[in-house]
């Protein structure tokens, strides 16, 4: 049956295009190394050391290369939070999406050990991922102003001077209260039609 001629198709699709268009959510994009993944515990291990600043800068560089082409970056272990991380960021905004830096020099190997990390650590899954270290750029992604969540600062005001909201959170040394704070101070803006 032809149903070009139905008025109440454009309507839906008139419709449809409203609720896209209204979706400013923002993406909360998370930092792998130092905030879901205990790099810096399994550099140290990696390198036999108690502390990865026990290293000089001659075996710190060893190390690096030595992880250059291995699968290191797939066999990190979870930080103390990542979980409950993951589980109060879905709740504030239903997904998120990954955004980590490459080591330099093992980009596309570190991409993949990456990928077979989030696959086997976060559940549920992010929507997106993107490993990338200019992080910046994905500020304003989507035309929404979103939030990072990483442990470096370098990162923290390249995501600034882009208009996104960023959070410094370092899982060794703060609690999750710095994202919760955060998040509320969010949620009551919207609530009172600041944002
Ligand atoms: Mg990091």
């Amino acid at each position: 049956m032809a149903t070009s001629h139905r008025p109440f198709k454009i309507f839906w699709n008139e419709n449809f295009k409203h609720i896209v268009f209204v979706n400013n959510d923002p993406i909360v994009f998370l930092d792998m190394d130092g905030v879901l993944a205990d790099f810096f515990g399994a550099f140290s291990n990696f390198a036999k050391v108690k502390h990865w600043k026990d290293l000089g800068p001659s075996e710190l560089m060893q190390t690096m290369d030595a992880i250059i082409g291995s699968d290191f970056f797939g066999t990190i272990p979870k930080t103390w939070c990542c979980d409950e991380l993951i589980s109060m960021v879905t709740g504030f905004s239903g997904s998120y999406s990954i955004l980590s830096s490459p080591l330099e020099g093992d980009e596309e190997n570190c991409a993949y050990w990456k990928k077979v990390w989030i696959q086997n650590n976060l559940n549920p899954g992010p929507s997106d991922i993107f490993i990338d270290r200019d992080k910046g750029k994905y500020a304003l992604y989507q035309n929404k102003s979103n939030i990072l969540i990483d442990d470096r600062p370098h990162n923290i005001k390249a995501w600034e001077n882009e208009g996104g909201i960023a959070i410094r959170f370092q899982a060794n040394q703060d609690q999750l209260g710095v994202i919760e704070e955060v998040f509320k101070s969010i949620k009551k803006n919207r609530l009172n039609g600041v944002n």
